[in-house]
């Protein structure tokens, strides 16, 4: 098994080495809608069949800059739209704790790598929870940076204000250490921070005492499992140490609605660039319009084509006040609310999905699985850093995990809590 040790031992048995040295082509998993040059990349859509990548992410640089080894393709939600891995072309990923379930989505490939031991740890990306979403229902860790803290150069658009790529990893240090590698300013993003980047790494520290707001309607509505092992992880919080407030959000559908006007918004301009003509797999046509036509609809599976449609009609002349101004200004009081918490907490605690993975086909319904989302998309619309931790075993072998989400850029706190939390669990 490749994965028989964590990214942390390997860089244990290099301490003489500099951390760009961290690698000796340790196998990182890549998720198919990054890009590795000469590989191909079609972000499991059938239109991007025959693509291949002409250039490296910026992430896929860094990691080969440390000497570690981007290998395999990963499955996801064709253009990361899902959160079950279902929407995929090449059909779907089985969840390695129980294989009638869903390993989650978008990143339900990397996800399950990492949890099967196939891979030491993978990259995704997080536009609504795509990362920290798969990483609890597969059992591993799940990290979204800041917005912004890491480049997108080189990630197939989904919603470019809120897509961001991050670690999931069989532990926190791992994730740290992955996070480490990928995370710095890229004059190739104009949207990645002129910021200086202190690794977190090195600084771990699982016993500092931090302040941590549990969101209490969010822990109470979820299932009785997960309410159940989120109230023992905060418990064991309380004991270690940590400072445990309380409070209340804001009913999450004006969180779903937002993010999904906005979304769609995005994905349906981001989309308009798969004609047939530049990228991938061309249909058959007479014309010029009907290739166009053809190439989409043939290419494109039925997830994507809704949300085009969606993110095409909250664009359009007349109702472009009434839904996407109105969810832009949504997102900004989204954002307001966040701020307010954590100028009184170090960290915020909820659920990252209301239960553990749902059986294949119980989130077919379109609406049923938008509603799914609803604890991981406003922490993007926020654009702060969130973790999932592991914290219990549940019934049918599955994991339930619990959200840690932290001010902007500080991403030591977040990774903090969560290894204190990890150890706490782990006892
Ligand atoms: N499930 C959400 C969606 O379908 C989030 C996906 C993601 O983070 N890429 O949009």
């Amino acid at each position: 098994m490749l994965a028989d040790k964590t990214l942390g031992a390997y860089v244990e048995q290099l301490t003489d080495e500099p951390l760009n040295k961290l690698g000796n082509g340790v196998p990182i998993a890549i998720k198919d809608n990054i890009q590795v040059s000469g590989w191909a990349v079609t972000s499991a859509s059938k239109i991007l069949q025959g693509y291949v990548a002409p250039y490296n992410a910026t992430v896929v640089e860094k990691l080969l800059a440390a000497g570690l080894a981007p290998f395999g393709r990963t499955n996801m939600d064709e253009f990361a739209m899902g959160s079950t891995t279902e929407s995929s072309y090449y059909g779907k990923t089985l969840n390695p704790l129980n294989r009638a379930h869903v390993p989650g989505g978008s990143s339900g490939g990397s996800a399950a790598a990492v949890a099967a031991g196939l891979a030491v740890a993978a990259l995704g990306s997080d536009t609504g929870g795509s990362i920290r979403q798969p990483a609890a229902f597969c059992g591993c860790v799940g990290f979204k940076p800041t917005y912004g803290r890491v480049s997108r150069y080189g990630l197939g658009a989904y919603s470019s204000s809120l897509d961001q790529i991050g670690p999931i990893a069989q532990n926190v240090e791992d994730a740290a250490i992955l996070f480490d590698v990928i995370a710095g300013r890229d004059d190739k993003d104009s949207t990645s921070a002129e910021l200086n980047f202190t690794p977190t790494a090195p600084n771990l520290n699982g016993e500092r005492k931090l302040t941590i707001c549990v969101i209490e309607n969010y822990v109470n509505n979820a299932s009785a499992e997960t309410k159940t092992a989120l109230l023992a992880a905060i418990e064991k919080l309380k004991s270690h140490g940590h400072k445990i407030i309380y409070r209340d959000l804001e009913d999450s559908k004006y969180d779903v609605a937002a993010y999904y006007i906005i979304a769609t918004a995005e994905a349906s301009a981001n989309l308009s660039r798969y004609d047939g003509v530049r990228y991938g797999r061309r249909a058959e046509a007479k014309n010029l319009k009907d290739l166009y036509v053809n190439s989409r609809s043939e290419g494109f599976g039925e997830e994507v084509k809704r949300r085009i449609l969606l993110g095409t009609f909250v664009l359009s002349s007349g109702y472009y006040d009434a839904y996407y101004i109105k969810a832009q200004k949504a997102r900004a009081h989204i954002k307001a609310q966040y701020e307010k918490i954590l100028s009184e907490a170090d960290l915020i605690f909820m659920p990252v999905a209301p239960g553990a993975a749902p059986k294949f086909g119980a989130l077919s319904d379109p609406l049923t699985a938008y509603l799914s989302d609803i604890y991981t998309i406003s922490v993007n619309l926020a654009g702060l850093p969130a973790i999932s931790v592991p914290v219990a075993k549940v019934s049918e072998n599955l994991s339930v995990s619990a959200q840690l989400i932290g001010r902007a850029w500080d991403e030591q706190s977040v990774l903090d809590g969560a290894l204190s939390l990890e150890n706490l669990i782990k006892g």
